[in-house]
């Protein structure tokens, strides 16, 4: 993986039989966690050329942007994505972004 700080490529680093994504300059990631490092996202674009996420409903009736980290999730909204060509009548794209910037973090107190 690239590191979300230096945009390196990390070193995989096993130490004791654990597995960590290590960089130079001192991100360090177990590869057992969880860690969004990109974002992919449907979307739409309309006559006018705005853009705009697409929403999907799921099993309980509720509206979600098709926005996940996650690849496994990704490959069931791909699976949503397709049909909305013809049902919706829009023309959808898939894109992926890589970049990570942390803006703040809110403490428990
Ligand atoms: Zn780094």
């Amino acid at each position: 993986m690239k590191c979300p700080n230096c945009a390196t490529e990390c070193e995989l680093v096993n130490v004791k039989s654990k597995l960590s994504y290590e960089c130079g300059c001192g991100f360090s990631c177990p590869t057992n966690h969880k860690y969004i490092n990109e974002i992919y996202t449907f979307i739409s674009k309309d006559s006018d050329g705005n853009e705009k996420i697409l929403n999907y409903t799921t099993t309980m009736l509720n509206r979600r942007p098709m926005v996940t980290a996650d690849r496994s999730t990704l490959e069931e909204l791909k699976v949503i994505a397709r049909e909305i060509p013809t049902t919706k009548g829009v023309n959808i794209r898939l894109l992926k972004f890589t970049t990570r910037t942390e803006i703040t973090d809110w403490e428990r107190n």
